[in-house]
């Protein structure tokens, strides 16, 4: 079985030092890509470098919510030409969205559009960030939409929200939060939507599993995501490890 970790910062500076062993555990478990998210401008440029030394690195760039305070005027436009110029390096754009726990709600959904129209310009898809948010992600999809999908990252919500994103070609991201007991609303979703709309990611090291809370979590874990997504679902381990691998390849056009 094979495969890609969609979302996880392997450039950040929690993995500085024991980079090698790191890639070299996930591997053994058959994890062999890495999808590396943009964040702010400068270490958007910065994944450039991080991406022509290490293989199986994917990169994407973009202005996270969480570096609000860092994404100055003018920021984006730079972004903007720095993606247009290295276009062919790119496998998305973000991670980007609306974060209703973070201020400035307006600027974020004023920027979130930029990146839709960016992801749509050079027709890439997006990796969209949303935390109590599913009704402000929707309305920016409304106002562009997005023409190559995407992921929802580290998707959580009902149903019908999933469906929502789906029928507008989003991928589901699954990440750890399925590990937990609680969250049956998720499982739920997860467990009914068609195989084809997951991809799994761990956000590493952001976002540790169930039984790993207070560490940093790690590319490797995404062996134990499959895991949980394995038992919630009907078709077989096989059959959803490649369904998803294949997913994975052809939204990011790996
Ligand atoms: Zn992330």
């Amino acid at each position: 079985m094979q495969f890609i970790d969609t979302h996880c910062h392997l450039d950040f500076d929690e993995f500085k030092g024991d980079f090698q062993n790191l890639v070299y555990r996930a591997n053994r478990l058959g994890i062999h890509g890495f999808v590396v998210p943009g964040v702010t401008l400068k270490q958007s440029q910065t994944l450039l470098d991080f991406k022509q030394h290490n293989p199986g690195v994917y990169i994407a760039f973009g202005f996270h919510p969480y570096f609000m305070a860092e994404h100055q005027d003018g920021n984006f436009e730079q972004l903007k030409n720095l993606a247009i110029e290295h276009r062919k390096q790119l496998v998305a754009i973000g991670e980007c969205g609306i974060d209703a726990g973070i201020e400035n709600i307006e600027k974020q959904q004023a920027l979130f559009v930029e990146h839709i129209k960016l992801a749509n310009e050079l027709s890439l898809p997006l990796i969209v960030h949303h935390r109590q948010s599913h009704h402000l992600i929707m309305q920016a999809f409304k106002q562009v939409q997005p023409k190559r999908g995407g992921v929802i990252h580290a998707f959580s919500g009902s149903q019908q929200q999933a469906q929502a994103y789906i029928k507008l070609g989003f991928k589901l991201g699954v990440g750890g939060t399925i590990t937990y007991e609680r969250a049956n609303k998720t499982k739920q979703a997860l467990a009914q939507v068609p195989l084809d709309s997951l991809v799994l990611e761990t956000d590493a090291p952001s976002m540790p599993l169930a039984g790993y809370q207070g560490q940093m979590n790690l590319p490797e874990r995404l062996k134990a995501v499959f895991d949980c997504l394995v038992a919630i679902r009907s078709e077989s381990e096989f059959e959803i490890a490649e369904q998803i691998y294949a997913s994975s390849c052809s939204l990011f056009k790996i």
